[in-house]
């Protein structure tokens, strides 16, 4: 074991014996709309650098922001979804501090008057159900991006230059922040990860947000605590910045919990401090000493007109909510007569969308969830993107199963003419026909491969003709074989056994 105090760490379990946790979670989740919260650049994502740029949102003397309206309403949404109360009178603040990809020097954002406050989830962890406070969904605007040059890890330390993209900066960012998460004990990384899950299928679900944690447009950050026992005083905290996946929101809060423990058990303290989550080593290392209270000297924003929710607005948002992502799982289960587990390898897959508009397509829920769980999930594991990359729509996959269901290719063929859909060959119809995949439906030719069969193994026909019908199974294969697949094996059988009895 390593001396070095930072890296010293209990086992997750040896952690837990000795030490209650307590976790806050807050996401930062940049909204999709198509101009920036103050100004009207747009945001589109990866945009050649500095092009998505005006005096706004580079703050030249002069600029005066304007509120973006659909950024507001897209807020008062979440907050409405996360059930929230929303402030009937609120306003953005200045947060001052010096950050170079921050152009103004001071963030816009809110303080003591967040848009929407006091809400919870309810989260489902192994079938029970876990509800997490929600104290504050507030709204501000992004930083821009720093880029550091020349040195091997892409961190200021050793680069010999950095350059700034502000086409990230200005970008309206929501940040949703939880009230403490205590008594979860072993559950903690589990429940921190299902909530962030949680959250991010009810964003997607408002269409808010790409939240795309692996493009930063959802982001998480962990702060955690020990204390000897659930009755003692909360202990110091530390904030782990920019948890960029659900796995990692797991494997942060495991290190976190096993690395203060070590700590407190040999006697030290934990600092308190901003850190630095690693996905590659999955440590975490110290940034920020947070030991000093920072003066943000916040106060209301002078050149923006305060936000005031009328009752009316807030209820003519609150129809256009979806359905609660929970609520839709339980009914699309009911529909699909899936039961607990079926239901957890779709959600599990991503593939409740996709199962959904296959269903819609005319296919059958079990047939949809066979296709994409095992022969498309399989093809999917080999490659980045997952199901949802796969050059198949739900249509095709829907007309794949129609092709089955009315006897023209089977179970075998329908693998085949998956994967000529797959590399481009055209429509399933158009696989079929090009493949040459259709069953033969000719009689006469389907009996005149049943009597080569026959004629080609009589012990085997003998057999069949004294009783013993599961000797049929080698004529069939030959006849399948003979047919290379295309043939209805059912028939086939239906055929020998007329011959032989
Ligand atoms: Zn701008």
């Amino acid at each position: 074991m390593t001396t070095r105090v930072a890296e010293t760490v209990l086992s997750f379990e040896d952690a837990l014996e000795r030490f209650d946790p307590t976790m806050g979670l807050e996401v930062h989740v940049e909204l999709n709309t198509a101009s920036k919260m103050f100004c009207g650049c747009a945001t589109e994502f990866g945009a050649e650098p500095n092009t998505q740029v005006c005096p706004v949102c580079l703050a030249l003397p002069g600029a005066l922001p304007v509120s973006n309206r659909a950024a507001i309403e897209a807020t008062i949404r979440i907050g409405l979804a996360l059930n929230c109360d929303i402030a009937e009178w609120c306003r953005m603040a200045r947060k001052n501090y010096f950050y170079p990809d921050m152009p103004k020097n001071f963030q816009t954002s809110q303080y003591d008057e967040p848009l929407c406050v006091e809400g919870y989830v309810d989260v489902e962890i192994d079938g029970e159900t876990v509800r997490i406070g929600i104290e504050r969904v507030h709204l501000e605007e992004d930083t821009g991006k720093s880029l550091h040059v020349g040195g091997s890890t892409g961190r200021i330390h050793g680069a010999d230059h950095s350059l700034v993209d502000y086409n990230r900066a200005g970008i309206p960012l929501v940040e949703i922040v939880t009230r403490p998460i205590e008594g979860t004990g072993a559950k903690a990384p589990d429940v921190a990860r299902a909530y962030v899950a949680h959250l991010r299928d009810v964003l997607q679900s408002l269409g808010v947000s790409d939240v795309r944690m692996d493009q930063g447009s959802l982001r998480c950050d962990v702060n955690l605590s020990l204390r000897p026992s659930p009755s003692a005083p909360l202990g110091t905290r530390t904030e782990t910045k920019n948890v960029n996946s659900l796995r990692s929101v797991d494997r942060a809060v495991r290190f976190e919990v096993s690395r203060q423990a070590a700590l407190l058990a040999g006697g030290g303290r934990v600092t308190q401090e901003t850190r630095h989550w690693h996905e590659d080593t999955g440590v975490t290392t110290p940034g920020r000493s947070k030991e000093q209270a920072e003066d943000y000297r916040y106060f209301p924003e002078p050149d923006l007109v305060p936000i005031a929710p009328d009752v009316a607005w807030v209820e003519q948002l609150r129809a256009t909510l979806p359905e609660p992502p929970a609520a839709r799982r339980s009914r699309l289960q009911a529909d699909w007569g899936f039961n607990d587990l079926e239901m957890r390898d779709v959600v599990g897959a991503g593939a409740l969308d996709l199962i959904e508009r296959t269903v819609a397509e005319g296919a059958s829920a079990a047939a949809a969830k066979k296709w994409w769980l095992s022969e498309l999930a399989r093809r999917a594991n080999n490659t980045a993107g997952g199901l949802h990359e796969l050059a198949i729509s739900p249509a095709q996959v829907a007309q794949v199963q129609a092709l089955v269901d009315s006897g023209r290719i089977n179970d075998t063929l329908a693998r085949q003419v998956l994967d000529g859909v797959l590399a481009g060959e055209g429509s399933p119809e158009e696989v079929v026909t090009g493949r040459g995949l259709e069953m033969v439906s000719d009689e006469g030719a389907l009996a005149a491969a049943v009597d080569r069969a026959i004629a080609g193994d009589p012990a085997v026909a003998e057999k069949i003709r004294a009783g013993k019908v599961a000797a049929a199974g080698a004529l069939i294969g030959a006849v399948m074989k003979e047919m290379r697949g295309q043939a209805d094996a059912a028939r086939v059988r239906e055929l020998i056994l007329e011959r032989l009895s």
